[in-house]
C-alpha cells in the first residue's frame, strides 16, 4: 500500500470464498478486490456447525492455510461463538493467521437451548419476555468480546428481526445501559467492532459510545457475492459519519504486496 494512502474504505477484512460458503474462488476475490481498489482480509468460517459449507476439519484448515498463504490477501478466519471447533484446532495453525475474527451466529440461553439473532419468532418462553432475551445476548456479546481469542467481533449488533417486529426502533433494544456494557466489554478487550456494510450495522449512537471509550474498528464487506466483495460504501459513509478516522482502525501488522 502507497505511504500514505487512506486505509479507510480501501480495507475489507471479512470476505468469503467457494472454501466456506462464499460464491465466488479466492483467485476470483483477488480480481475482484484490485478491480474494485480494496485490499482483502480472508475469513471463510471454521467450524464444524454446517460441515459441507465450512471449513469443518483440522485437513481442510491446513489446505485452507495453504491456499490463503498462496495469495495476496490476509489470512483469518471466523469463528462461532456458538461452536468450540475453533478452539481445538493446534496452535501452530491458528498462528499462521493474521488476525481472528468472531461471530455470534447463536448464543446459549438461561435455561437451555441457543438464541439465533436471525429469529424471525421468539420461541417459548422468550415470546413472553422479548426483553429479557435482549439481556441474554448482550451478556453473550460481552462473554464473547472478553472470552475469545479474537481481534474482530463482526456483524455483532445483529438483533433478531422477531424483537424489531414489535418494536422497529433500534433503541428500544440497545438502551444506553446495555450500549454501555458492550461497549466497555469491546475497550477493555481490546477486540475491533466491525461495521459490517452487508448488515448495516451497527447503528450510529452505538457507533459514537464506542468511539469516545477508545474502542477500535475494522470495515468488512462479509461478501459472499460478486455484488458483495470489497462493496464498504455504506460501511466507510457511517465510519465517516460518526467521526471514525485511520487512526482508530484495527490493521493487520503484514504488509500485503
Ligand atoms: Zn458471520
Ligand atoms: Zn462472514
Amino acid at each position: 500500500m502507497t505511504a500514505g494512502a487512506e486505509l479507510l474504505g480501501t480495507q475489507d477484512l471479512h470476505v468469503h470464498t467457494t472454501m466456506s460458503d462464499g460464491r465466488l474462488s479466492l483467485d476470483e476475490v483477488v480480481a475482484l478486490a484490485a478491480e474494485r481498489g480494496v485490499r482483502v482480509g480472508i475469513a471463510d468460517h471454521v467450524s464444524a456447525r454446517t460441515p459441507h459449507l465450512m471449513v469443518s476439519t483440522e485437513a481442510k484448515f491446513r489446505a485452507y492455510l495453504d491456499a490463503v498463504e498462496g495469495a495476496d490477501v490476509w489470512r483469518s478466519a471466523e469463528f462461532c461463538w456458538c461452536d468450540d471447533f475453533g478452539r481445538l484446532l493446534p496452535d501452530e495453525l491458528l498462528a499462521r493467521l493474521d488476525y481472528r475474527v468472531g461471530s455470534n451466529h447463536g448464543f446459549p440461553l438461561p435455561g437451555g437451548g441457543m438464541g439465533s439473532p436471525w429469529w424471525q419468532e421468539l420461541p417459548a418462553p422468550w415470546n413472553a419476555d422479548p426483553q429479557g432475551l435482549m439481556d441474554a445476548m448482550i451478556v453473550e456479546l460481552c462473554r464473547m468480546v472478553r472470552t475469545m481469542p479474537i481481534q474482530i467481533a463482526a456483524h455483532s449488533t445483529l438483533t433478531p428481526p422477531a424483537l424489531f417486529a414489535l418494536e422497529e426502533d433500534v433503541e428500544a433494544w440497545w438502551t444506553p445501559e446495555r450500549e454501555d456494557r458492550y461497549v466497555q466489554a469491546l475497550a477493555e478487550s481490546g477486540v475491533a467492532l466491525e461495521i459490517s456494510n452487508r448488515y448495516r450495522l451497527p447503528h450510529d449512537r452505538l457507533l459514537r459510545r464506542a468511539l469516545q471509550a477508545g474502542v477500535r474498528f475494522s470495515l468488512g464487506s462479509d461478501g459472499h457475492t460478486r455484488a458483495q466483495v470489497a462493496r464498504l460504501e455504506w460501511a466507510a459513509a457511517t465510519a465517516r459519519r460518526v467521526g471514525i478516522t485511520d487512526r482508530q482502525l484495527f490493521a493487520p501488522e503484514r504488509r500485503l504486496g
